[in-house]
């Protein structure tokens, strides 16, 4: 990411959401971006994650340059090469645990069978097999999040991006979370997680801060996050 900055228009007044900011993230990475609310954390993920176009800068992804692209060729880089993980889980309410792991397959346009089996085996990897034809509200805090983390896993993205993924979890269940996500991590996924929660980014390898849409500690250089090769 270089000299990336994002810029909203609110009535007269313009918000520099996400100012010059330069980031590299290698492949294999474990990176936590801290900083207080509204310092643009949510804002940088978005653009990591293809959700979201900057208003100016670079942002190369597998030595693609990928920040002036339309929303289809987002989607589609979005569909095969990122997985997310929220605060809120996101999670479909009326879906059970196996359904709602298998709707990102959907987009990816996998066959009905293999989605069974990629979900069947997500939900295995985070300890749920017992758990697939739970709806959410029959599932604890942590087992919600864990589905969400077996639906960012399944369709086996290189990269997982968690926005705050421990915000709405007690002590204990959010180092159960970080934990998975140490794992993922060691099975070779790259991880990037934002959190406002400094005992959080502790266990995270490498840590940047964000201040007014500032992100400092990193030098300057082109960078590109190496994700699938
Ligand atoms: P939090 O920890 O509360 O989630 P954050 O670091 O994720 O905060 P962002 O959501 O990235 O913060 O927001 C950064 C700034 O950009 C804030 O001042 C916010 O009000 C503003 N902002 C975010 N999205 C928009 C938008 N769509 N339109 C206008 N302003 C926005
Ligand atoms: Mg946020």
């Amino acid at each position: 990411i270089q000299n990336l900055s994002k810029t909203y228009k609110m009535g007269g007044e313009t918000l520099k959401a996400l100012d010059e900011v330069i980031l590299t993230v290698n492949k294999g990475d474990f990176l936590a971006i801290v900083g207080p609310s509204g310092s643009g954390k949510s804002t940088l993920m978005n653009v990591i994650g293809c959700l979201d176009s900057p208003t100016s800068g670079e942002y190369w992804l597998d030595g693609e340059e990928v920040s002036k692209l339309k929303e289809n060729k987002l989607a589609d880089i979005r569909n095969r090469k990122i997985g997310f993980i929220f605060q809120g889980f996101n999670l479909l309410a009326k879906m059970t645990a196996i359904e709602n792991v298998e709707l990102p397959l959907i987009y990816r346009g996998i066959p009905a069978k293999q989605r069974r089996e990629f979900a069947a085996e997500a939900l295995r990897k985070v300890g749920l097999e017992e758990r697939l034809h739970h709806r959410p509200t029959e599932l604890s805090g942590g087992q919600q999040q864990r589905v969400a983390i077996a639906r960012a896993l399944a369709g086996n993205p290189p990269i997982l991006l968690a926005d705050e993924p421990t915000g709405a979890l007690d002590t204990k269940t959010g180092k159960e979370v970080m934990g998975f996500m140490r794992e993922l991590n060691g099975m070779g996924h790259t991880v990037v997680l934002i959190t406002h929660d400094p005992g959080i980014s502790r266990q995270a390898e490498r840590v940047v801060t964000i201040r007014d849409g500032r992100l400092n500690e990193e030098g300057a250089g082109r960078i590109e996050l190496l994700a699938s090769d």
